[in-house]
């Protein structure tokens, strides 16, 4: 057996412990990984309090990433010893997940542990920093570049929101950090937010058009906010919507793609192929401070992390959190 966060389905609902899993009870997969460390997303958050069907089978280890050390492989790219980095995939949804000391997984889904980084570091990063690399990836595909105008970053304090102000900060832009945070200006002026936003004043009823603020975004958020921000981009700018930490809905209209031009980005990081997968995490490696990935990231043991599922739900944590396993 190993440790493992389960959930359960029962009569009363979803449970959520800490148990030892037994190794027969792995899912089909050609690599199994002594998991070393493990990423707190807000899916997990979703998975381990049932506030969304994110889980699809049960029982259900949550935790949507993770890194570790290859312990047995079929798969011709792994063997034994190998370092691995997993997000998305299903994994903590559909498959077994992160928050365990064992994972059975496909060899397609993993990539290397990127040159430069500690496997901590991977987590830190996890899918919520790369996700937020390959929306700046898009806005750049669109040939959005620094000279166009600001950009705007909506649930900046949290995962993707500070390693994308922090990314974009580096690549030359004049970020504009929203918050519903007043406490987190300085951590986000520290991580490179030349202003800082009130959530409240993009949540509210959106027009169809407004003034012209900013050239690009990466929104967390959805909902209103999303199309706040969409009526707010400037002529032939893009937002790359990533998020639903707000909802799911998007109360918007028509008039900033047929007036202005603007474009909407769809990002989903879980079933990005191997190479702009394995493109985005080298681009990570290089491109995100390591000081600022450091100042954004808290570290927790297992025990501690179905207790954070309310806490990432409610928008409290800060920046990353990273899940020391074992
Ligand atoms: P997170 O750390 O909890 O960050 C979300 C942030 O959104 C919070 O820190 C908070 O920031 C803001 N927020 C929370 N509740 C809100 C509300 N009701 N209204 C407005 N803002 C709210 O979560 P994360 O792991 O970074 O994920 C962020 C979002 O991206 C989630 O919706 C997640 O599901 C999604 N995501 C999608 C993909 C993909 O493949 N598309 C991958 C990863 C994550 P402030 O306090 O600073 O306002």
């Amino acid at each position: 057996t190993f440790k493992a966060w389960v959930v359960e389905k029962g009569e009363g609902g979803q449970s959520l412990a800490l148990e030892d899993f037994d190794e027969a009870g792995l899912m089909d997969g050609d690599v199994t990984v002594r998991v070393t460390h493990s990423g707190l997303n807000y899916k997990d958050g979703l998975a381990m309090t049932g506030r969304m069907p994110v889980v699809r089978r049960f029982p259900m280890i949550p935790g949507i990433d993770f890194c570790g050390v290859v312990e047995a492989s079929d798969h011709a790219a792994w063997k034994p010893g190998d370092t691995v980095v997993l997000t998305g995939w299903g994994v903590g949804e559909t498959h077994l997940g992160g928050f365990a000391e064992r994972a059975r997984v496909k060899g397609d889904w993993l990539v290397p542990l990127p040159e430069g980084l500690s496997p901590a570091q991977a987590m830190a990063i996890g899918t919520a920093g790369y996700t937020a690399m390959l929306s700046v990836i898009a806005l750049e595909k669109h040939g959005l570049t620094p000279d166009a105008g600001p950009v705007v970053v909506t649930g900046a304090s949290g995962g993707v929101g500070s390693v994308a102000v922090s990314l974009l900060k580096r690549a030359g832009w004049h970020v504009i950090a929203s918050t519903g945070r007043e406490g987190e200006a300085d951590y986000l002026k520290a991580l490179g937010a030349a202003e800082i936003v009130d959530r409240a004043d993009l949540a509210g009823d959106p027009k169809p058009l407004a003034k012209e603020r900013w050239a690009a975004g990466i929104d967390a958020v959805g909902s209103k906010t999303l199309a706040n921000l969409l009526a707010m981009t400037k002529g032939g700018g893009a937002i790359a919507a990533c998020g639903n930490a707000g909802g799911m809905d998007l109360p918007t209209s028509v008039a900033p793609f047929i007036l202005r031009g603007v474009s909407l980005l769809g990002i989903n990081s879980v079933t990005t192929p191997q190479t702009p997968r394995r493109e985005a995490w080298a681009r990570l490696a290089q491109e995100l401070d390591l000081d600022a990935l450091s100042s954004m990231t808290t570290t927790v043991g297992m025990k501690d992390v179905g207790g954070l599922a309310e806490t990432i739900l409610a928008g409290q944590t800060r920046g990353r959190t990273v899940v020391e396993i074992g």
